[in-house]
């Protein structure tokens, strides 16, 4: 599995979005988007990040190797953690504090951690709400407070409203930058000006990461190497599971598996659920049990002989289509949020 990068393309993208992007924090955690973490962290120096976000405390070690500026921590420290308790003794390290009794438990510690606070937000996820913030301030002790961190729903509807809401409540507790996700840089320049006074606008910083790295489809492209090819007639035993082949035509054994993120997509919401029943409804193969696949042969994405395999998959392809050769590299579309590639190749 290779993904070509062409990097002039790319980088000038994550340029356009820096430069949009007041107070930009390139986040880097997960699978590195598709590119690991040494890439993106190296990326990120280029753009002259002064800070980045990771999720957990273990991935700190993975971007300093190629960038050398202060490291956020997007995971809210709980404690028992070694590693965290280490890190939060670190210079350039911001440690984020969701519970008041975790900011309590840092703060008996005697630490001079710098701290993120995290604000409860509509994604009910982690945070504290909104009416505790000024007792929250409260137990700082000789915590360094570095802002407010709010993390909302992707939904557009509302979200302004809410952010507007939360970062009073929380600029009220104690002045502060504030830290957001997923918010339109155009509307968190307009929030940072109605919240701070005229010609003094509040200070933020965005969290981006999905936008930021995959933002720019046209700089890149997935492949996948063609490892075998097999003549089958219909109801011929295929696989692991001895399937029947539903067509003459050819097995197409190629490259990707499990272990890329091939079929380990994320699960999707209700709209598809609806799509499987329509085409239940209409006998596709689907309904028969089979999946479409990621892999694209003749124009047209083919369909899964059986789940796919660790480092490989199997796909049918009917009599009609001329089979690509082995060794030919096939247009593969992988979520690069959850996909792990082999090589990435610049172009
Ligand atoms: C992961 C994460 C982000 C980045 O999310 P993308 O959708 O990839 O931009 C931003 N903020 C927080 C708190 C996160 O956990």
């Amino acid at each position: 599995m290779t993904l070509r990068l062409d990097i002039e393309r790319w980088r000038e993208h994550l340029r356009v979005v820096a430069d949009a992007t007041p107070g930009l924090v390139p986040v880097i955690k997960g699978n590195g988007y598709g590119f690991g973490h040494q890439r993106l962290a190296a990326e990120a120096s280029r753009l002259q990040a002064e800070v980045v976000a990771v999720g957990v405390p273990a991935e700190v070690a993975l971007v300093r190797e190629q960038f050398d500026g202060a490291v956020v921590i997007l995971q809210a420290w709980r404690p028992g953690d070694e590693l965290a308790d280490e890190l939060a003794a670190d210079d350039r390290v911001i440690t984020t504090v969701s519970r008041i009794s975790d900011l309590k438990a840092l703060a008996a510690t005697g630490s001079r951690s710098r701290v993120l606070i995290e604000v409860l937000t509509a994604m009910r996820r982690h945070g504290i709400p909104a009416e505790d913030l000024a007792e929250a301030i409260g137990e700082l002790g000789d915590l360094r407070f570095e802002g407010w961190t709010i993390h909302l729903p992707l939904l557009q509807e509302g979200q302004y409203a809410e952010a507007e809401r939360l970062s009073r409540a929380a600029l009220a507790a104690r002045p502060g930058t504030l830290w957001l996700s997923h918010l339109p840089a155009d509307e968190a320049i307009g929030l940072s000006r109605q919240l701070g006074g005229p010609g003094d606008p509040a200070p933020i910083r965005l969290r981006v990461g999905t936008r930021l790295w995959l933002g720019d489809e046209s700089s890149r492209i997935t492949t996948a190497t063609v490892l075998d090819v097999h003549p089958v007639r219909r109801g011929t035993r295929v696989g692991y599971r001895q399937r029947a082949a539903p067509f003459d035509g050819w097995v197409v054994i190629m490259a990707g598996g499990t272990s890329h993120g091939i079929g380990m997509e994320a699960p999707t919401p209700a709209a598809s659920l609806r799509q499987r029943a329509i085409s239940a409804a209409t006998g596709t193969l689907e309904a028969a049990g089979l999946a479409l696949s990621p892999y694209t042969i003749g124009g047209k994405k083919r369909w899964f002989c059986e789940p796919p395999h660790m480092q490989a998959s199997m796909i049918y392809l009917p009599k009609s289509q001329q089979p690509p050769q082995v060794g030919e590299e096939i247009p593969v579309e992988l979520r690069l949020t959850t996909a792990l590639v082999d090589r990435i190749d610049e172009v």
